[in-house]
């Protein structure tokens, strides 16, 4: 088996491992030269005498070696297939990396007067349009600088929607298969997050909403499509449920890429939705951003977005901040515009193409589906969305368990999937392999889980022991987040 996985991968290749800096390099070795002193030598002041901070010595080869070692380390989309449900982790065309770096856009200020930044006004007003009819909800803000942050924006619109209908509305419905942020963001802005089950196909019932929907309630935020993968079918009942009492419905549009050019969230009575452009609209993500999480919402909730406002007048682009119900300002200037430029430039090159782009997303994620449920439990047998979710439930017969799947996985080169979530199902391995993978990558990916399955049969306790090859083999990971080594 580990003979298979070798030939088949070649995942191991030439990884050094590297010592810190400080136990580099040697007493007195120098990174540049100064140029020849031309002053007497003289003693420093008291202030700056001493020791002075603990700095290795080193040469600018031993920095360069260090840095580029450390950058191998590291695992990408652009050095494999990296299938993280719920993050969308696509390629990124590096086209839209090269118009962000335009230098009049990199280098604007952003307290440019509104004369001088014409282009980037331009560039943001024709954005909050497309943005809007890919949606179908006219109005947009582009300042949330995360989907979290957009759905918190949405929740201070919604506020401010029932206290302009001289109402406090104190609870929000949210269905067990939202994303975690959802009811994070309904409690910071006071709202009482109020728990919907979903029904036995993985989806909301309107029955369930019905039930809980009152007059107290501001309204429902729902994932769609949801954490399980699935399309919620049913929104539109739910959304006119919802409307009926008065309250307002929030789509969590993180995942997007399922739905570009195919649903029209307005028509389906979504009143809110947020959009995560650096998950859907090329912007590369992970480490705590930057990113941006565009609002869009209904013409009847557009006196409450966020100001500064950018509008056309005219011939002219301005930024307006005369709208007496906004909810206020929730970013620094704008928003995070080099996110923004990148977005407009994907939008642009793909076109109608958006469309295609979605598709894939879904079709890729089916093949998955179809291709593994004979190996692994799949609790809701239904065409999927842009991720699928199987759980270890066959393989926990054998005592193999949802970790030991996605360890082994990174001995076939590829990253591990989500795991543990969504809650609503145990042990889950939740598969998202985007649009940008070929087929062939698929296939090699659906081989290694076929290997895994088979695997779980024949030596368990093999599997227990992955990963065998990457630079790092099992670590306890309880102790590895309470103590962390930060040495290689
Ligand atoms: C990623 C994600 C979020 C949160 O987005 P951030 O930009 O990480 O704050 C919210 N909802 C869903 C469904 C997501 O996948």
């Amino acid at each position: 088996m580990k003979d298979q996985i070798k030939d088949k991968m070649g995942t191991t290749g030439l990884i050094f491992n590297e010592p810190l800096l400080w136990e580099k390099g040697s007493p007195g070795r120098k990174g540049l030269s100064l140029p020849r002193r031309d002053v007497e030598e003289a003693p420093l002041d008291d202030a700056l005498a001493g020791d002075g901070p603990d700095f290795p010595d080193l040469s600018e080869l031993d920095v360069v070696r260090h840095f580029t070692k450390l950058s191998q380390w590291n695992f990408g989309v652009d050095s494999g297939m990296y299938p993280l449900g719920s993050c969308t982790m696509k390629y990124n065309p590096k086209t839209n990396e090269r118009q962000a770096s335009i230098p009049g856009f990199a280098g604007a200020h952003p307290l440019l007067p509104e004369s001088l930044s014409q282009g980037a006004l331009e560039l943001m007003h024709d954005l909050q349009g497309y943005l809007g009819e890919i949606t179908g909800l006219p109005a947009v803000t582009l300042q949330p600088a995360a989907g979290s942050q957009g759905e918190l924006t949405g929740m201070l619109i919604f506020a401010a929607y029932h206290k302009n209908k001289g109402q406090q509305r104190t609870k929000v419905l949210i269905p067990d298969t939202a994303h975690g942020t959802n009811p994070a963001s309904a409690a910071l802005c006071g709202f009482k997050a109020v728990g919907v089950k979903s029904g036995p196909e993985g989806i909301l019932l309107p029955e369930s909403v019905a039930e809980l929907m009152d007059e107290d309630t501001a309204g429902i935020m729902i994932t769609n499509p949801n954490t399980l993968g699935l399309f919620e079918d049913n929104i539109r009942q739910v959304a006119d449920i919802v409307h009926q009492k008065g309250g307002l419905v929030y789509g969590d549009g993180a995942n997007m890429n399922a739905a570009m050019g195919i649903v029209n969230f307005g028509d389906i009575g979504v009143d809110v939705m947020h959009l995560n452009l650096h998950k859907t609209m090329s912007t590369p993500h992970g480490g705590g951003g930057p990113g941006a999480g565009p609002v869009c919402v209904t013409p009847e909730l557009d006196p409450f977005l966020p100001v500064p406002r950018v509008v056309k007048d005219g011939k002219v682009y301005r930024l307006v901040e005369d709208y007496p119900l906004s909810v206020g300002k929730v970013h620094a200037f704008y928003g995070n515009f080099s996110i923004l430029l990148r977005a407009y430039s994907y939008i642009l090159s793909l076109g109608k193409d958006l469309k295609t782009a979605s598709q894939y997303a879904v079709l890729n994620a089916n093949y998955i589906k179809e291709k593994l449920k004979s190996h692994y439990h799949l609790p809701y047998d239904r065409p999927c969305m842009h991720e699928c979710v199987f759980t270890d439930k066959h393989q926990q017969e054998h005592h193999v368990a949802t970790l030991d799947i996605a360890k082994r996985l990174m001995d076939h080169g590829f990253h591990p999937p989500t795991i543990y979530f969504p809650l609503v199902v145990s042990g889950a391995i939740m598969i998202e392999p985007t649009e940008s993978e070929s087929k062939e990558t698929l296939d090699q990916f659906i081989d290694a889980m076929g290997q895994i399955a088979r695997e779980a049969l024949e030596c368990p306790e093999c599997l227990h022991e992955s990963p065998q090859f990457p630079k790092v083999r099992r670590l306890d990971e309880t102790a590895a987040a309470r103590n962390p080594c930060l040495k290689g």
